[in-house]
């Protein structure tokens, strides 16, 4: 039940991933779906590579968007899976709020002269999450 509503609740921030699945799909790429202590939609391709590695933050292995994780074919490790489920789990919690509460979280940290990705309490609790 609680799943449900999360899925429900981060339902929003999903299709926003499923929008961004479409081009990986549809260029040779694949999907998966994860069904463990979390439910995600991972999906990987040659496009999700090709995007991943530009993205404007600095190149990354992975993002989920909601119930979607978008990762790159190669260096998928279990870590950084991991990593990636918390972040579904925080897009569950938080609904359409996420990306503004997670913005703000960058924000708070840079205002105080830290790194905007690293000290972001968002990234912080995924980061714990890997060891788990
Ligand atoms: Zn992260």
């Amino acid at each position: 039940m609680g799943t449900l509503l999360g899925i429900v609740w981060a339902l929003p921030l999903t299709i926003v991933g499923l929008l961004f699945a479409l081009p990986v799909l549809a260029w040779r790429g694949h999907a998966q779906f994860i069904r463990g202590h979390t439910a995600a939609l991972l999906v990987r391709g040659p496009f999700a590579d090709a995007v991943l590695s530009r993205h404007p933050f600095g190149a990354m292995t992975a993002m989920a968007l909601g119930h979607v994780i978008i990762a790159e074919q190669q260096g998928l490790s279990s870590r950084v899976l991991m990593h990636e489920l918390a972040h579904v789990r925080q897009a569950e919690r938080w609904g359409i709020a996420f990306p503004f509460a997670y913005l703000a979280s960058s924000a708070w940290a840079g205002i105080r002269g830290r790194d905007a990705y690293w000290h972001n309490r968002f990234e912080i609790a995924a980061r714990k999450a890997e060891k788990h």
